[in-house]
């Protein structure tokens, strides 16, 4: 194949038994075995096991010995047929064996930081060594699997005749809700570009410009506090269109996600997706991102205890509940209540169904006839309720929701279900700050139904908005966009912004929606989080070539880093650090 080597590691098979091969990668494993040194030597395709005979191969023999694990080799020989008894059957090399008569070693190893075959590796030594972390199986098919999957991407977006343009990485604050990164601007002292959150008002503006369609495998910067599922830096498939059409989108993005899951994983995906409205999700499944691979709705009892005698009941706006399959016990219930306090619920009213049909519980004894018909459960059920305003129900039954799809093994791992959600609402209060604020981004267009009137009551509109979700996860979501200046200016207004701010943070946009905007809309779905789903990889850092750890520090590089004073200087900064 080239000047260094006729095959991968991962080729050979009995078909080219006789033949001269030359390989070259790493020493995975040395070991000696009565005269005769085997070898697995690894590349990105896979391993061949090398055995050096001392007899037919003395210098290399000789040579072979001073190989240790992850020295890199170049090696040439005849392959053979392994005997009958060390055939392996768990490698798809382990038919044959290259028989070396002539070896390199091509360059040496340190003793290393940790072995790759080792589990439970801590993260920072992994990160700090990301280049030996690399190495391992996992993680080269993780990072080949999102290649893989960008590859079809752009193939898939060409083919439905969007164009690749590259945005800026040095611009303005995009808002799209979470903490700008700044860099400061030394050309332009005391000035500082932010690094976008996304390129939603560029990718506008080649509408504007007539570009008709955009896609782009954007980076996104967001200062947000870390958490597990969470990065600064995500890298997003980011689409938008002209003249847009929704039927037209969803196909687009479905084909896609069948292309990827047929050739990544060999699974054909059913399309058309199904459809729910936020409404609907919210009231079934108490979440804007339902798991639809198990059952177990939310139920509405809001009526049946308006004048309960149970003051719980009696006092909340909402009373709902899940009725759960099993009977479960006082150490389980504990354990859920502790959950549904995190999610701020005061407490955990039950009733429990035993095997008998007896019901258990504190609150039964405070219930009518009319309120126990309407929980009457199968033997063997636990009745789990929370009261509260309507938002604060579905928060908490919709995590004891998923907790328990998880625990009571409700979930099909092989299955994905892909829903949209659509119909969102426009905006949601800000009660700290007591203002509106855009649930998606406040270029998002309301639908034709509250376009005339969103801002008479921003509380109940709609926003032509839909989210893409598999498995509960979100994997991105877009929407329709306003084109009109006015409109546009009136969102602006409702969310609190003075025209003076208007002007200075998007008066270009709306320079630009007054000089021909067409008709807009598009999308964007998040690339680390399609692979750690088509992986089945829960971190989100190992779907993640090169990230950095939980504060946001590069443990390899040391990233973030010092600057030296003429930097500083340079740039007329003056560093005022809080001493902590
Ligand atoms: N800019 C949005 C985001 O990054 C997506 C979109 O509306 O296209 O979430």
């Amino acid at each position: 194949m080239t000047t260094w080597r006729t095959h991968m590691a991962g080729d050979p098979t009995k078909v080219l038994v006789g033949e001269r091969l030359s390989l070259a990668g790493w020493a995975a494993r040395r070991r000696d075995h009565g005269g005769l040194i085997f070898v697995d030597l690894r590349d990105r395709s896979g391993i061949t096991q090398l055995v050096i005979n001392p007899e037919l191969a003395p210098d290399a023999a000789d040579l072979a010995h001073q190989i240790r694990n992850e020295f890199v080799l170049r090696a040439e020989g005849t392959l053979v047929a392994r005997s009958p008894e060390t055939v392996n059957p768990n490698m798809p090399t382990g038919e044959v064996e290259l028989q070396v008569d002539q070896l390199e070693i091509v360059s040496r190893s340190t003793p290393l930081p940790f072995q790759l075959d080792e589990e439970n590796v801590d993260e920072t030594l992994r990160l700090r060594y990301r280049w030996l972390d690399l190495r391992r199986e996992k993680l080269q098919r993780n990072i080949t699997l999102r290649a893989q999957m960008v590859g079809i991407i752009r193939r898939e977006m060409e083919a439905a005749g969007f164009l690749d343009i590259q945005t800026p990485i040095l611009f303005k604050p995009t808002p799209e809700g979470a903490r700008d990164f700044v860099v400061p601007a030394r050309l332009q002292k005391g000035r500082f570009y932010a690094l976008p959150q996304s390129p939603q008002i560029l990718k506008q503006l080649t509408m504007v410009a007539g570009f008709d369609r955009y896609y782009q495998i954007a980076i996104c910067f967001r200062d947000e506090d870390l958490r597990a599922d969470r990065v600064q830096e995500i890298t997003q498939l980011d689409v938008e269109m002209s003249f847009p059409d929704l039927e037209f989108l969803y196909e687009t993005m479905e084909r896609m996600y069948a292309r990827i899951w047929r050739e990544c994983l060999g699974i054909e995906i059913e399309t058309p997706f199904p459809r729910m409205t936020f409404e609907e999700a919210d009231r079934r499944f108490g979440t804007d991102k339902p798991d639809t691979r198990f059952e177990l709705e939310i139920e509405d009892a809001t009526e049946v205890t308006r004048s309960s005698e149970f003051g719980v009941f009696k006092s909340a706006a909402a009373v709902r509940f899940l009725r759960v399959p099993q009977e479960l016990s006082r150490g389980d219930l504990a354990k859920l209540e502790e959950l549904a306090k995190e999610w701020g619920a005061k407490g955990l009213a039950y009733l429990v169904y035993d095997e008998e049909g007896e019901v258990r519980s504190p609150i039964a004894k405070f219930l009518a006839e009319e309120e126990l018909a309407a929980f009457r459960s199968d033997p063997g059920t636990t009745v789990l309720f929370a009261a509260d305003s309507w938002p604060a129900t579905s928060r908490v039954l919709g995590a004891l929701r998923s907790h328990l799809g998880r625990e009571l093994g409700l979930v099909d791992d092989d299955v994905f279900t892909f829903l949209w959600v659509y119909d969102f609402p426009m905006f949601e209060r800000d009660e700290e700050e007591g203002r509106w604020t855009a649930v998606h981004h406040p270029f998002t267009r309301p639908t034709d139904d509250w376009k005339e009137r969103f801002a008479d009551g921003p509380e109940e509109a709609l926003a032509y908005a839909y989210d893409l979700i598999v498995n509960g996860n979100e994997l991105g979501g877009g929407s329709f966009r306003i084109h009109e200046p006015e409109i546009q200016a009136k969102v602006f207004e409702l969310l609190g912004l003075s025209e003076e701010d208007q002007r200075s943070k998007f008066g270009f946009l709306l320079e630009a929606l007054a000089m021909g905007a067409p008709p807009m809309g598009g999308i964007a779905l998040g690339i680390d989080r399609m692979t750690m789903v088509l992986a089945g990889e829960p971190n989100l850092r190992d779907v993640i070539a090169f990230p950095k750890n939980q504060a946001g520090v590069d443990p390899m590089s040391g990233a973030p880093s010092d600057v030296t004073q003429e930097q500083l200087d340079e740039l007329g900064i003056k560093l005022h650090v809080p001493e902590s």
